[in-house]
């Protein structure tokens, strides 16, 4: 289901990207099949964006899939004051992915907006604010390239001190340093296998590289194991750090440290405030919290069972 989730334009630029990952020349085709397709029906705005001063601002947003009538999110407001990290915690299916996909026009609302320092999103060129945009999630993209050429794929002109600074902060530094040719190993099929945490950190040091304004985080860590959830964890730390983000967050250590929490329920936010007021009111947050608390044992007993098995 999370990955039939994935935008139908998102995954045929993966298969696309897949067919022609192997050559530099396919990054162009790559980006003129975004510039063509990725768009939502909307059009695109004449505002060059230069830079956040003050927030983004979730405004009664509605939202459902194209040709749906089920409402995924209704009447959302919500307010991401500059520098500051808020995070979505709830269910599956909540609506948690469906929101953060409306901050880079993935998807436009059918009622509401979202402004940036007051300005309708939509009267932004969608290229000058997508390229201040950082998004880490899942399914990040590898190239069958060197690991350099990935860590740089945001920002092909970074410098060397800049990569290995970005490989350093995201954690990645010293596995990349045992690899066969250090930053000139091939990863993908082609090269190198990594495990899901190791793509992870390269994500992270890729987005650190870009050094996005706005940071989009959608974390997973069910397929990571106790060591790299840890590694994985401080390099977000690092990569969120002072930068405006929001994070779709299942730890609860990230949950506990930003500003806002939002709660979202079956398409609507339930709750919002910081991790001690929420507990304070004993309603759903501090539900899904002692939830997690009680989980906790067994899913490291699973753990324990898988390593020693
Ligand atoms: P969460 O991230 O909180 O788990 P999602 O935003 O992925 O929730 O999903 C919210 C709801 O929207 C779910 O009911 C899901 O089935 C539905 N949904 C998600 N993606 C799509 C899509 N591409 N097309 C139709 N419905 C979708
Ligand atoms: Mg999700």
């Amino acid at each position: 289901l999370v990955l039939l989730r994935v935008l139908p334009l998102i995954s045929q630029l993966n298969a696309l990207r897949s067919a022609f990952a192997s050559t530099a020349a396919s990054v162009n085709i790559v980006s003129e099949f975004l510039s063509l397709e990725n768009k939502p029906l909307m059009g695109n705005g004449k505002l060059i964006y230069t830079q956040l001063e003050e927030g983004v601002s979730f405004e009664g947003l509605s939202f459902s899939y194209p040709g749906q009538e089920k409402l995924v999110l209704e009447d959302i407001s919500l307010y991401l004051p500059r520098g500051q990290t808020l995070a979505l915690v709830g269910g599956s299916g909540a609506g948690k992915s469906t929101l953060a996909d409306l901050l880079p026009r993935f998807y436009d609302p059918i009622a509401g907006r979202i402004t940036i320092d007051g300005t309708d999103l939509r009267e932004f060129d969608i290229f000058s604010f997508r390229k201040r945009m950082g998004i880490v999630s899942q399914d990040t993209f590898l190239f069958n390239e060197s690991v350099r050429y990935n860590i740089a794929y945001g920002r092909p002109e970074a410098t060397e001190e800049e990569i290995i600074t970005a490989a350093k902060q995201a954690n990645a530094y010293e596995f990349i340093s045992k690899l066969p040719e250090g930053f000139d190993t091939l990863i993908g099929d082609r090269g190198v296998m990594l495990s899901g945490g190791q793509r992870q950190r390269l994500a992270i040091a890729r987005a650190l590289v870009q050094n996005p304004e706005i940071l989009i985080l959608d974390e997973a860590t069910s397929a990571l194991d106790t060591v790299s959830e840890r590694l994985v964890q401080t390099a977000l730390d690092e990569l969120s750090r002072d930068r405006t983000t929001l994070i779709i967050a299942h730890r609860l250590s990230t949950v506990q440290k930003a500003h806002q929490i939002a709660v979202l329920d079956r398409g609507s936010v339930v709750e919002v405030g910081t991790h001690e007021e929420l507990l304070q009111k004993a309603g759903y947050y501090s539900n899904l919290y002692s939830m997690q608390f009680t989980e906790n044992p067994e899913k490291n007993s699973a753990r324990i069972k898988i390593l020693g098995a």
